[in-house]
């Protein structure tokens, strides 16, 4: 018999809504055109490629225009930080440490390749920004990218995106934000946003895996950055995963569905957690900002002493509760989170994130809760 899983791990990915994968299966089967052909078949496939271009640039509030599909949150960063750098000229990139990998890895090979420089925003301890010291980085040197995530993966803190907006706009700089942990779950319209450029992962808001999109404002044109064919406005060659987009387009219409209602639920989860697991784990402390500036998907704890850090998700594991601690894409790997180490957090005491989809329930978390209670009891 199939065992009943509690799924905390939403932040690293979410359940496919049954409806995108039934709308996916039809195009596999029967949609097998190349968008690219230009025969009925190949039309039909091209079709289904500009409705979802179009339906998720009307949801964000962009145009068709500025939205390139791509394979995930992970390849629009690298594609809009490279293309800065070689298209725009910016050889100046400002960014805090506890961007994710794809940022902060890729900004390190265009100081490798490029001769770019990185320079850090301070953050205080719960993770905020340090906008006065932002403002005298931008002050101080050459028009700058400023790459600066919406909602933080690990700790769920919210950037005042509005403020650094107004300073990215007062001294010339690009604004690119990793939106990924945000699209789907906020309703971001995002022309009327600071951003220059923003992210879209499929798979954040029970979409497919391997299909994302990058938003480029108008005006704002990177060059190409596949090369090899004229898909995507010769911006991305290969051939699209069109059954990827069409159900990432869907996925994302889904979410917009009832969004207020979804978020009410699961802060409601949330809250119960706030409060339940420092009155049932004494010395259990949340890390970041959750009582202030944070996306209501997102928690992040660390756990008193008393546990091998190493032992806390397998145990969970055997309980059949699924977290995890780090960030999701060292998750397994148990490397320290390099977010928790910016901030300064002792990880040689167990840290738990925790994140939440609109499939999660208020049992499902005073389950949790109560396996925790009895890990620490033993
Ligand atoms: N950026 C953030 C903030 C993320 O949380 C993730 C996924 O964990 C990514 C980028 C990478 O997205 P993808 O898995 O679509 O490559």
């Amino acid at each position: 018999m199939k065992r009943t899983l509690i799924y905390f791990d939403n932040a690293a990915t979410t359940p496919v809504f049954p409806e995108v994968a039934e709308l996916m299966f039809q195009l596999v089967s029967g949609n097998y055109g190349n968008p690219s052909s230009i025969h009925e078949i190949g039309r039909r496939a091209k079709v289904e490629l500009e409705a979802a271009r179009r339906q998720i640039a009307r949801l964000l509030h962009v145009q068709p225009g500025e939205i390139y599909f791509t394979s995930g949150g992970t390849e629009a960063n690298n594609a809009l930080l490279w293309g800065c750098c070689k298209s725009l000229k910016r050889k100046r990139f400002i960014t805090t440490k506890l961007e994710h990998p794809s940022v902060i890895q890729t900004l390190e090979s265009l100081r490798e390749f490029m001769g770019c420089s990185i320079e850090f925003v301070l953050v205080n301890e719960q993770g905020a920004p340090d906008l006065d010291h932002l403002e005298s980085l931008l002050f101080d040197g050459a028009p700058a990218v400023v790459s600066l995530m919406h909602a933080n993966n690990e700790i769920g803190n919210l950037l005042p995106v509005e403020k650094v907006g107004e300073l990215c706009k007062k001294y010339g700089a690009l604004f690119h934000s990793d939106t990924v942990q945000t699209i789907g779950k906020m309703a971001i319209d995002i022309d009327r946003s600071p951003f220059d450029f923003a992210v879209v992962s499929a798979h954040k808001f029970h979409g497919p895996k391997g299909a994302g999109a990058m938003f480029v404002r108008s005006g704002k044109g990177i060059g190409p950055f596949v090369s090899g064919g004229s898909q995507e406005r010769n911006m991305r060659a290969g051939t699209e995963n069109l059954a990827g987009i069409v159900g990432m387009a869907k996925a994302l219409e889904l979410s917009y569905v009832d969004m207020d209602i979804t978020e009410g639920r699961i802060k409601k989860i949330r809250d119960f957690l706030l409060e339940a697991l420092p009155a049932e784990i004494p010395g259990l402390r949340f890390n970041g900002n959750p009582m202030g500036q944070a996306i209501y998907t997102i928690l992040n704890v660390s756990l008193p002493a008393g546990m091998d850090a190493d032992m806390l998700l397998p145990r969970l594991d055997l309980a059949g509760v699924c977290v995890s601690t780090g960030s999701a894409c060292s998750s397994g790997s148990n490397k320290p989170s390099h977010v928790l180490s910016a901030l300064g957090i002792d990880q040689k005491t167990p840290n738990l994130r925790l994140s939440f989809s609109r499939n999660n329930t208020l049992e499902e978390a005073e389950r949790l809760v109560e396996v925790l209670k009895e890990m620490y009891k033993k």
